[in-house]
């Protein structure tokens, strides 16, 4: 038995944080601001994994009010996540994910944002796929102001 999971989420630009997306760290003049390390793609995907498991979202799991999770490194997070979707006796199929990013170029972080996270999700490589699109200047993806994320997750029973 198959089950899809859709995932969404956003995060707002500042100065001052390090900019951290898909469990590594990107050279960047500004990073996202959250209570953990606002990993915005991480998110997303454990957004998307809870959705397949009906387990509700990562606030649920993870409130930004609990202190515990104050500086929480994301791909910990998605750790706790795949570690519900074992226990439900589901694996990973496949990924599929959009940065909605106007700067910087995502492309070349590709590479190590996937050997991250298949680490993480425990599947090969090939199960993850990772796009990036420009809001070409529209809105607060296209005036910098933020990011955003989409993940789409196919979970199989064991
Ligand atoms: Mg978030």
């Amino acid at each position: 038995m198959h089950r899809v999971g859709i995932g969404y989420d956003s995060h707002r630009l500042v100065e001052g944080r390090a900019l951290v997306l898909g469990g590594i760290e990107i050279p960047f003049e500004k990073g996202l601001l959250g209570h953990s390390d606002a990993d915005v793609l991480v998110h997303a995907i454990c957004d998307s994994l809870l959705g397949a498991l009906g387990r509700g979202d990562i606030g649920r799991h993870f409130p930004d009010t609990d202190p515990r999770y104050k500086g929480a490194c994301s791909i910990d997070l998605l750790g706790h996540v795949v570690k519900m979707a074992d226990d439900d006796g589901y694996l990973v199929e496949n990924i599929d994910c959009t940065i909605l990013a106007e700067r910087p170029k995502m492309q070349p972080h590709f590479e190590k944002m996937r050997s991250v996270l298949a680490g993480c999700l425990k599947i090969e490589e090939n199960r993850i796929n990772l796009k990036a699109k420009t809001d070409e200047g529209m809105g607060f993806v296209g005036k910098g102001e933020g990011m955003a994320a989409q993940a789409v997750c196919l979970l199989r029973k064991r």
